[in-house]
C-alpha cells in the first residue's frame, strides 16, 4: 500500500500511481519496520543481502547485476575517523543502481512493460541498464547540458534518449507530458527508489562492525540519499541496533541550493531560487519533489544543509583525484564540505564520519577535460 505524504490518502500498488491525485508524493505505507543484523542474508553479496529491509523484498524477483557492497575505505583526515563509501563502483558507475535495481524489480513485478524517466543523467543511465535486463522499453529525457558519457550510456543500453533544451525542470515537464500515455518511472517521484538507495547506509553500518557513524556527508539534489539514509537508520534504531540517528549533512552547490537556502532561513519547504549553472550537474535540482521530507530529515538528525562554490568543488575534484579517486565533479562536493564542517566545529575530534562518492569521473570526461584547460 502507498500513502500520500500530503493528504495521507492510500493507494493500492497494483493501480501503479506515480503521485497522489492531490499532487503529493507517495511513500510505501506501514511505517518503520525494524531491521536487525540477524535478518541479513549473509550468503548474498550485493544489496539484496538486505532484502528483508525492502518492502515486499522477500517476494520480489530481483532485477540485479550484483549492485551494492561497495568498498568503505579509510581515508586519512586530521582529527577524524573518516571513511569514503565508493558507490561509484556500482555497475553503471553511480549509486543510483541501488534505487533502480529495486524500482525496476518492483515495476517489472507489477507488469510494467514500458517506462518514461527524466534524469540529469546518472539515474537515466541506470534505468536504461536495468530496463534492458528486465526487457522493459524505456524513454529517458535528459537536459541538453548532460555529460556525453551519460548520454552514450543510455543509448548503448538501448534506451531512447530525448535531449531537452533548457533547465532540468523543463526536462521533467517534457517527461511528464510523455508519461500521460505510459508509466512514469521517475526516480524522484517513485515510492520505491529511496528504499533501494537506503542499502548504502545499511552497508556502512555493517562494514563498520554494526555501528553507525557519528555523521554522514551526502550530496543532495532531490535528496534521495538523505531519505534513504533516514529509512535505513530508523529501521536499525527501531530494532535496537543503534542508539540514535547519525547527523546528516546534505551538500548543495551554491548555484542551485534551494534546500540550503530554506535550511538557513528556517523554512519547511525548499526556497524558490534563481538557478545558476554549476559543475555539480547531478545535484542541480531547483525544485526537489520531496524537499519537505528532506529538510525534516536533516533537522531530525541534528545535521545541516551546506553549500559549496564551484571553485571549491573543482579543487575538491583535484584533491580526490590526487588521492586516487576519479569521481564526477558532483561527487567532489564532499571534499570542500569536510573542510567547511571541520572549520565550523561541526565535526569533532575523534568522530567517525562517512562520505559517499556517488558517481564515476568516467561519465564526465568531456567536462573534466574542459575544466583541466586542455
Ligand atoms: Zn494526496
Amino acid at each position: 500500500m502507498l500513502v500520500c505524504t500530503s493528504c495521507k490518502k492510500e493507494w493500492g500498488e497494483e493501480s501503479r500511481p506515480w503521485r497522489c491525485s492531490c499532487g503529493g508524493p507517495l511513500v510505501v505505507g506501514g511505517g518503520v519496520v525494524p531491521f536487525n543484523r540477524g535478518m541479513i542474508r549473509r550468503n548474498e553479496q550485493g544489496m539484496w543481502r538486505y532484502r528483508a529491509a525492502l518492502p515486499a523484498g522477500e517476494v520480489c524477483e530481483p532485477v540485479s547485476m550484483g549492485e551494492g557492497w561497495t568498498p568503505l575505505v579509510r581515508e586519512p583526515w586530521p582529527g577524524l575517523n573518516l571513511f569514503f563509501k565508493l558507490d561509484y563502483a556500482c555497475p553503471t558507475g553511480s549509486y543510483k543502481d541501488r534505487g533502480m535495481a529495486y524500482l525496476v524489480s518492483r515495476i517489472a513485478g507489477l507488469g510494467v512493460r514500458e517506462v518514461v524517466e527524466d534524469s540529469s543523467g546518472n539515474a537515466g543511465a541506470s534505468m536504461a541498464a536495468y530496463c534492458a535486463r528486465a526487457g522493459i522499453g524505456c524513454r529517458i529525457f535528459v537536459p541538453g547540458y548532460t555529460s556525453a558519457g551519460k548520454c552514450v550510456q543510455i543509448e548503448s543500453y538501448g534506451g531512447i534518449l530525448e535531449r531537452v533544451p533548457g533547465s532540468r525542470e523543463d526536462t521533467t515537464r517534457a517527461a511528464e507530458r510523455a508519461a500521460e500515455t505510459t508509466y512514469y518511472g521517475s526516480h524522484n517521484w517513485s515510492p520505491y527508489f529511496a528504499h533501494g538507495v537506503k542499502t548504502f547506509a545499511l552497508e556502512i553500518w555493517e562494514q563498520l562492525g554494526f555501528r553507525a557513524p557519528d555523521a554522514l556527508l551526502l550530496p543532495a539534489g532531490q535528496g534521495s540519499l538523505v531519505l534513504g539514509c533516514v529509512l535505513a537508520f530508523e529501521a536499525l534504531k527501531a530494532a535496537g541496533e543503534i542508539p540514535a540517528l547519525p547527523r546528516i549533512y546534505a551538500l548543495q552547490p551554491e548555484g542551485c541550493a534551494p534546500l540550503h537556502s530554506a535550511f538557513v532561513k528556517g523554512m519547511d519547504v525548499p526556497d524558490r531560487i534563481e538557478k545558476r549553472e554549476t559543475i555539480a550537474e547531478g545535484i542541480s535540482s531547483a525544485e526537489p519533489v520531496r524537499g519537505r521530507e528532506v529538510l525534516a530529515a536533516v533537522r531530525k538528525s541534528g545535521g545541516a544543509v551546506l553549500s559549496c562554490s564551484d571553485g571549491a568543488i573543482w579543487q575538491g575534484f583535484l584533491a580526490l583525484a590526487r588521492r586516487g579517486y576519479f569521481v564526477e565533479p558532483t561527487s567532489a562536493i564532499v571534499f570542500p564540505a569536510l573542510r567547511q564542517l571541520s572549520e565550523r566545529g561541526l565535526l569533532r575530534t575523534g568522530e567517525t564520519v562517512a562520505a559517499i562518492l556517488t558517481g564515476s569521473g568516467l561519465k564526465g570526461t568531456d567536462k573534466i577535460v574542459a575544466l583541466l584547460g586542455h
